[in-house]
């Protein structure tokens, strides 16, 4: 009798991964329909990004017309914003694919704080389809993410920059940096409630190269969610000049916009490339 039902056990096992595998086998031949990661509705352009047409068309793209230094949005009669024009900046250049603002927050805070890890790969190729088509990551430039300290790290379970650096990898054929080729020591605090100036001095000696042949000689390409006011960007820079970076640039998903910015970014959709 137990030998009896120790085989009808072994057989329940054996007709359970037999379905397994049929089925992983059945996914590979007919993928499983993917609907939009934002609202769930259908995908025209299945196998490209997971995000539907009407989700992509509401991003809040950084129009023609944006500061040299950081992306900021401008009219197109000006060149650089007012941060950029008091500021020497570390970094070259930033470029940002979005205005933080409306639906883009909510979907960036999702990756961040509610683990929707595969709505930050896909706007990492969003963020890789619009930097190849504006030419915004240099030639040549090795890719690596804003590190997190390794107690959020613990905490969240991913680095969010890390994730959309994944998806930046689907259209981007350079070379990319690993996690670990900077570090960051301490877990600041770069709450919005700090003044600019604040937010720098809080920063300076956070990040740190352990090897710095890794990044001796190289032009880098730094990817964020956000800029906000670049302080993270310029201490980062920084460390990779003093680590013997030959330049460092940046693409971000996000830039932050006063409201005057919002204004200027309706005539910024019709104006022309300023740099
Ligand atoms: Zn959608
Ligand atoms: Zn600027």
């Amino acid at each position: 009798m137990e030998m009896r039902e120790k085989g009808w056990l072994r057989a329940g096992q054996v007709r359970k991964r037999v379905h397994r595998t049929f089925q992983a086998g059945l996914d590979l031949v007919f993928p499983p329909q993917v609907g939009c990661l934002v609202c769930g509705g259908d995908l025209l352009t299945r196998g490209i990004i997971d995000l539907c047409h009407h989700c992509l068309e509401r991003l809040p793209l950084v129009g023609d017309s944006f500061c040299c230094g950081c992306g900021r949005p401008l009219p197109p009669s000006k060149t650089h914003c007012q941060d950029c024009t008091e500021l020497q900046h570390f970094f070259v250049q930033n470029r940002a694919v979005a205005i933080y603002s409306g639906p883009l927050k909510e979907q960036i805070q999702g990756v961040k704080y509610r683990h929707d890890r595969r709505l930050g790969v896909a706007l990492g190729e969003v963020m890789g389809l619009v930097a190849k088509r504006r030419k915004w990551i240099p030639r040549g430039a090795h890719l690596l993410s804003v590190p997190l300290h390794h107690q959020r790290l613990r905490q969240r379970g991913y680095n969010q920059a890390e994730l959309l650096l994944q998806g930046i990898e689907r259209y981007h054929n350079g070379p990319i940096l690993k996690p670990g080729s900077i570090i960051r020591r301490e877990a600041t605090d770069v709450s919005s409630k700090l003044s600019p100036l604040e937010r720098r001095r809080n920063l300076q000696g956070v990040f740190f190269v352990p090897r710095p042949g890794i990044v001796a000689g190289k032009v880098l390409c730094v990817i964020d969610d956000i800029y906000t006011t670049g302080a993270t960007l310029d201490e980062i820079a920084r460390t990779l000049l003093k680590a013997g970076a030959k330049e460092v640039h940046g693409l971000t998903l996000s830039i932050a916009v006063s409201d005057q910015d919002l204004l200027n970014t309706a005539a910024t959709a019709r104006g022309l490339a300023s740099c």
